[in-house]
């Protein structure tokens, strides 16, 4: 049984203007999106900035209120817990940020940054949670002396693993990261993503693991989904979708990624024109204006997200049997 099933989830803003801050339209951020994780299962998603993938993050961590859709958590339905309920159910889903910097408070030490959460939610006596700080330092490479410190005392990466200690703190099941690595330099960030894998290990966590770039999730997935103008475009098992992408977007985006081999050329596919804007999307499917494939029907109905066998799913009339 999957840890979280997320189905048809939807999150809009509202756009305000004139001088009276009138609603004058809405931004649809996430639309229509399903998936589910197992327990001990890393999804990728993935797509450039302003696809929605951080908000179907907060929206699934009630950061933000969902516009429809439902979320299942461990059994739970997530959208109709009441406050109590939910601060009971935040202790076993837990969130790292892309800004270690914005999401630590300066004013805060790092025993202190630990040990809140353990507060929060009742876990252990001053002494217990005293050892927990210590412990937690150690799982993410850190030691004692760094308790007593303050965050901009620490480099961008030792921030991050101390973001990733806050969220094991509860010993929560799934950690939603949301651009874990992307602020980090690329030498910085394969140590975050092998501390990451590790803990997984050894605390048998689930992930979802949110970036805009294809490769710093190759490693880390066993499934990707892929995501442009707030809807799932392809989602398949992690081998796969790097071998035989489905959708013309996914296949633009690894195109783009670097290859190791010089003699595993490829043609590197650029899309023309620049993502629209989310207040408007294009008719139809949503990525026809940029599609080197786009047919008519691209233009007029939108593509099913369909399964193309062997838990391959996407959306494009290319692969739409039933369109
Ligand atoms: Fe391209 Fe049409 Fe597929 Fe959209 S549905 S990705 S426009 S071929
Ligand atoms: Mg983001």
């Amino acid at each position: 049984m999957a840890l979280i099933d997320v189905r048809n989830l939807k999150k809009t803003f509202p756009i305000h203007g004139g001088v009276l801050g009138r609603k004058v339209g809405e931004v649809v951020a996430v639309d229509d999106v399903s998936f589910s994780v197992e327990p001990g299962e890393t999804l990728g998603l993935v797509g450039e900035s302003g696809c929605g993938k951080s908000t179907t993050g907060r929206t699934i961590m009630r950061l933000y209120e969902p516009t429809a859709g439902e979320v299942e958590f461990a059994g739970k339905k997530l959208f109709q817990l009441k406050a109590e309920e939910l601060r009971q159910v935040r202790r076993d889903l837990q969130m790292v940020f892309q800004d270690p910097f914005a999401s630590l408070n300066p004013r805060q030490k790092i025993s202190t940054i630990l040990e809140e959460p353990l507060i929060v939610h009742g876990l252990g006596d001053a002494q217990e949670r005293k050892e927990q700080v210590r412990e937690l330092l150690h799982v993410v490479g850190m030691n004692e002396s760094h308790a007593s410190r303050y965050p901009h005392q620490f480099s961008g990466g030792q921030r991050q693993r101390i973001g990733i200690a806050r969220a094991l703190s509860t010993r929560p099941k799934l950690i939603i990261a949301d651009e874990p690595v992307s602020a980090l330099d690329v030498s910085i960030q394969s140590q975050v993503l092998n501390l990451m894998m590790d803990l997984q290990e050894q605390f048998e966590l689930t992930y979802i693991f949110i970036a805009h770039d294809l490769s710093v999730v190759k490693h880390i997935s066993d499934r990707v989904g892929v995501m442009y103008l707030g809807r799932l475009v392809e989602l398949a098992p992690r081998d796969e979708l790097y071998k035989k992408p489905l959708h013309p977007y996914t296949e633009a985006l690894l195109s783009a990624v670097p290859v190791p081999d010089p003699d595993a050329k490829k043609e590197r596919i650029i899309l023309s024109g620049d993502v629209p804007s989310p207040d408007n999307p294009p008719q139809g499917c949503a990525f026809h204006p940029r599609c080197p494939h786009v047919m008519d029907v691209c233009r007029e109905t939108r593509p099913i997200f369909d399964d193309a066998g062997g838990g391959h799913f996407v959306a494009c009339h290319l692969h739409n049997a039933k369109a």
